[in-house]
């Protein structure tokens, strides 16, 4: 189509882009879709400002996304079965994270409590926070998001329960549509005892601030 070849980003005006995708090339294909989008927008993708924004928005998107070239079960599989005879709950809550709406690529920012009732083992506790963001760097709806940390710490850890509480506020009702800044979303998913049992429901929802 253009046939533009801008090469490296424009690191001098700051917008340059840093980290592993910094050189990751970008398909022409692939820019050229966003240069569709710029002018579909009503700007002019040949405008200085905009030469290597289609370059950066890719590498940016592959950055949002890496959660497809990642096995979440794979942050679970060192276990500690030493817990000393601890068999209480593990709770991990106010775990920042960032996700993109799959029905408009906008982004939906929030929080997440997850918990689990150990059964023979235990992982190291940011491995939770890491299985969250396995499944988040992919387009997503938070309730998917919310089922699937559940349901992957339940069939890879084998704990007597799991509670996942996802809380976030979607910029595609924030910043388009009914626009209501400051509305989140809550959503959970309990299972095993949590969900059976009244009393550890309680308890793990209490604890979660809930
Ligand atoms: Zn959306």
């Amino acid at each position: 189509m253009s046939g533009h070849d801008h090469g490296e980003d424009g690191a001098e005006n700051g917008a340059g882009d840093f980290g592993p995708m910094a050189k990751l090339p970008v398909p022409e294909d692939v820019q050229d879709a966003i240069r569709t989008l710029i002018r579909w927008t009503g700007d002019d993708p040949t405008r200085e400002g905009l030469l290597d924004t289609p370059a950066r928005v890719a590498r940016a998107w592959k950055e949002y996304c890496q959660g497809y070239g990642e096995d979440p079960a794979y942050h679970l599989s060192r276990r500690f079965e030493e817990v000393g005879g601890y068999n209480e709950l593990v709770l991990l809550k106010d775990i920042p994270f960032q996700s993109h709406c799959e029905h408009h690529m906008a982004p939906i920012i929030g929080k997440a409590a997850i918990a689990y009732m150990p059964r023979d083992s235990v992982v190291g506790i940011s491995k939770l926070a890491r299985v969250l963001n396995a499944y988040a760097r992919r387009l997503q709806i938070q309730e998917r998001l919310t089922a699937e940390v559940a349901q992957c710490i339940q069939d890879h850890l084998n704990p007597q329960g799991v509670a996942v509480v996802i809380e976030a506020s979607h910029a595609c009702m924030t910043a388009r549509g009914v626009r209501t800044p400051g509305v989140s979303m809550v959503t959970s998913r309990l299972m095993g005892c949590f969900l059976e049992d009244n009393r550890s429901r309680k308890e793990v929802l209490s604890l979660m601030g809930y």
